[in-house]
């Protein structure tokens, strides 16, 4: 075969049946479960004046290097959203709903990332934000909602990542003594994370090289430094969590992607994906990004789960194969008249899922396509049939099965009956 002009591009992906069954399924269950929750559905647009995202931190790589960015016709500077917290707080801060505000969303972000098996540069996510309260209950409200979404997917090898990175004002006492306990021993450090610890000393210690090993599990941890407040915050968190049985593991070491964060942070780990990659969702509290970004200075707490990787940590573990959404009856007609228009027409709009042959091909053409659809009911409507007002009904995948012979005005009802038998 010739190969086609245009292919789809390095890091996109083309999706059809099942995979997009079973991802607007997916879909389907996160809204189902949000909204159980009290969470509003909201749509933020895909692309935002750059310095929406800009605010996320200058120094992530998620800003820095993966902005889909660019100049509009009109001169603006634009940006395909990377993700979207920010977009939520951008909304709120314009549209100032009452608080506490509870927004969940679903829909593709952008990032110029290098692509492999989990990682894409169009991706879809799912998430819920809670805007406007500082009551710790409200993250566990959310990690909760997070981890009953995996455990309804069937999910079971997953794990709960759970830190506090303390209040704003807990940061810099604890970044001068990251800062001092690596730069003891610079020479030590890989040649990247020196680069890092200049620009951004908390993602040093997201470092996987292992020439940083060492230093990166002696360094000093943010649970040490944090405030009464927040502590007290992050023992509310714990509390809760043991309360609804929703495990987890305290992870000093995570600091996440996004510079935005303020106490609670938490990531879902899948065990049965490559460990580069087994990030299936994420989030934490963003108490400062709503004003960063001239809004009112509320508080945020959210996450993101990862549609594209929580659906292969489901193939990984053999689980959430998605709804069945095959043909149901096909229907055969030689008659050269409406009645297999009609026909279809009446089976869809009574649920039935109903295709049917084109282009007048014979009988025999028309039972072959029947049975490669897959449909368990084949309705035939040949001329004496029609003359007779009647239609048959073969069933197709059962050996011993009698074609019916019925009146038409039965069709609905009889395909219905056949179909739960
Ligand atoms: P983040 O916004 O970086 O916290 O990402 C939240 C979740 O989105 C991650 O845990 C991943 O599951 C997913 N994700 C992030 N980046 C990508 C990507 N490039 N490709 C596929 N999934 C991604």
């Amino acid at each position: 075969m010739a190969r086609p002009l245009f292919q789809a591009l390095p890091g996109t992906r083309d999706l059809l049946p099942p995979d997009t069954d079973r991802m607007r399924d997916l879909v389907v269950r996160f809204a189902d479960q949000a909204i159980a929750a009290g969470f509003g559905h909201v749509i933020p647009p895909m692309f935002e004046d750059v310095g929406v995202f800009v605010r996320l931190g200058a120094a992530s790589d998620i800003v820095s290097k993966e902005l889909y960015d660019f100049e509009d016709k009109g001169g603006r500077r634009i940006a395909l959203r990377p993700e979207q917290t920010a977009s939520v707080c951008r909304i709120y801060a314009e549209a100032r709903p009452t608080t506490p505000w509870k927004a969940w969303y679903a829909g593709p972000n952008f990032r110029y990332d290098k692509p492999q098996a989990g990682r894409y540069r169009q991706f879809d996510q799912v998430g819920a934000e809670v805007i406007g309260s500082h009551d710790p209950d409200v993250d566990v409200e959310l990690i909760a909602l997070a981890a009953r979404f995996f455990e309804g997917l069937g999910i079971t090898k997953v794990r709960l990542l759970l830190n506090s990175l303390g209040d704003a004002a807990d940061r810099p006492r604890y970044l001068d003594a990251l800062r001092a306990h690596f730069e003891a021993d610079l020479g030590a450090l890989s040649e990247q994370s020196r680069q890092t610890l200049m620009t951004n000393p908390l993602r040093v210690l997201d470092s996987k090289r292992p020439q940083d090993a060492a230093l990166v599990s002696a360094a000093p941890l943010i649970t040490d430094f944090l405030s009464d407040a927040a502590s007290t915050a992050f023992d509310r968190v714990q509390g809760g969590l043991r309360t609804l049985g929703v495990g987890f593991e305290l992870a000093p070491r995570l600091v996440r992607g996004l510079d935005y964060y303020t106490r609670t942070t938490f990531e879902f780990a899948a065990d049965s994906l490559e460990s580069a990659q087994n990030a299936i969702g994420g989030g934490g509290r963003y108490d400062g990004l709503i004003a960063d970004l001239g809004g009112p200075p509320d508080p945020g707490v959210g996450f993101a789960l990862g549609v594209d990787r929580t659906l292969l940590a489901c193939d990984a573990e053999g689980c959430f194969a998605g709804p069945s959404t095959g043909v149901e009856v096909w229907i055969v007609s030689t008659t050269g008249g409406y009645e297999a228009t009609e026909a279809a027409d009446e089976l869809r709009t009574a649920g039935v899922r109903t295709d049917r042959s084109f282009d007048a091909r014979s009988m025999k053409a028309q039972m072959k396509s029947a049975d490669r659809s897959g449909a368990p009911l084949a309705v035939i409507i040949g001329a004496d049939e029609a003359a007779d007002g009647m239609v048959s009904i073969r069933p197709l995948r059962e050996q011993a099965a009698q074609q019916l012979l019925v009146p038409r005005s039965d069709l609905v009802a009889k395909v219905k009956e056949m179909l739960e038998q």
